[in-house]
């Protein structure tokens, strides 16, 4: 599905330690923005679109901005399907908000890392309760959110009780590595090693495994599914190219939000209406492009090179200063999990064969489920 990211502002009120995704004093959309973006979009591809309203917070916008700017990319784009989604620390969503974006579906996100002295540490003062706030006035009007989770060097430390947290609350959870950034050194401290993400991510498929039940892990989901139909089901695990882009707040269009803001890596502005043929003769298109055939030869030995497809261009580029040289450092992690996912599938298709007991055959869900979900 083409995907396309709209970055209302970077500014942000919260000043999350490892953050690298937020700017001071950036601009705020205008909704002339939006009217381009539609006019943009009619003549350049046919297909359903989903959009992603991302930051900085998305939510400085204003509700009078998402007034107008939910219907007009719904209806201004004729028959073709539209779906939303929006990433926010919740402190500005108010009744009048949290109602508008339920009835246009609007698929909402927050971060939370955990209990409550985990997010004072890593998000700063103030971040839990704030965002607790916000998350009961969705509730309270019916719009559902699921949290983003991050993992940092100090809360690998700390898995089983942010896992418990999430399990005893019934939250759904996305997960985060903390990684390094093109833009900026803060995040580095907090960072995971791709080995730590590796392990991080056995750990918890195998506390999602016990509990599939009472929770959704989208990440496990994703890997799963892409395993079994040998194809990336998410942006990080297929070729993102073309299939995502991102659009800031004076209207430039960049391969994805993660390189929003930086000169060099701009496309294009819907103001000019650019087709594809267009934007695939600038120069951020090409780098990506040379990492796309630099994952074809690098990787193609590799055996889940069809569901990975060399992860993800920005933390390959991010590791090389810019330069396309290797492919993404988080291979080892892909590997990790993709290896354990592989040898839980193979086991538990030999046990479902031959149970030694055939008491065995519990009906419990395993990792099968995950695949055909
Ligand atoms: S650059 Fe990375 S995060 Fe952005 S769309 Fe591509 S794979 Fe996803
Ligand atoms: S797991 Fe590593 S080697 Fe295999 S496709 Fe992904 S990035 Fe390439």
């Amino acid at each position: 599905m083409f995907h396309v990211m709209l970055v209302p502002t970077l500014n942000c009120p919260s000043n999350c330690s490892y953050c690298w995704g937020s700017k001071e004093d950036t601009g705020i959309m205008d909704i002339g923005i939006i009217e381009e973006v539609v006019n943009w979009l009619i003549e350049y591809r046919e297909d359903p679109i989903h959009f992603t309203f991302h930051g900085g917070e998305p939510l400085l916008a204003g509700y009078d901005f998402y007034k107008k700017a939910l219907p007009m990319l719904r209806e201004g784009l004729g028959e073709r399907e539209a779906g939303f989604s929006l990433q926010s620390n919740l402190w500005l969503l108010t009744d009048e908000l949290a109602q508008l974006l339920r009835d246009y579906g609007v698929a909402v996100s927050s971060s939370l890392d955990g209990p409550k002295d985990i997010n004072e540490l890593q998000r700063g003062e103030g971040y839990f309760d704030k965002t607790m706030k916000g998350y009961e006035i969705a509730q309270k009007n019916g719009l559902l959110v699921n949290f983003i989770c991050t993992f940092t060097s100090y809360s690998k430390n700390r898995v089983d009780e942010i896992f418990d947290y999430f399990l005893e609350k019934g939250y759904n959870l996305k997960l985060h590595p903390a990684l390094p950034s093109l833009r900026g050194n803060n995040s580095d401290p907090w960072a995971i090693s791709p080995e730590e993400h590796g392990k991080l991510l056995i750990i918890l498929l195998e506390k999602y495994l016990e509990h599939l039940d009472e929770i959704e892990i989208k990440d496990f989901d994703h890997f799963c599914k892409s395993y079994f139909i040998r194809k990336g089901t998410v942006c990080i695990l297929a070729d993102c190219l073309g299939d995502t882009l991102a659009v800031d707040f004076e209207g430039n269009i960049y391969p994805c939000y993660r390189f929003v803001e930086m000169p060099a890596y701009v496309m294009g502005n819907v103001r000019q209406k650019p087709t594809p043929e267009i934007l695939q003769e600038s120069k951020a298109w090409k780098t990506i492009k040379e990492y796309m055939d630099l994952v074809d030869e690098d990787c193609k030995k590799c055996r889940y090179i069809k569901m990975c497809r060399g992860g993800c261009p920005y933390n390959a580029l991010q590791a090389d200063k810019g330069e396309v040289k290797n492919v993404d450092p988080q291979c080892t992690a892909y590997q990790m999990i993709f290896d354990d996912i592989s040898k839980r599938a193979t086991k538990e298709m030999m046990s479902n064969m031959m149970p030694s007991d055939p008491g065995q055959r519990t009906g419990k869900k395993g990792i099968m489920s995950l695949m055909i979900k």
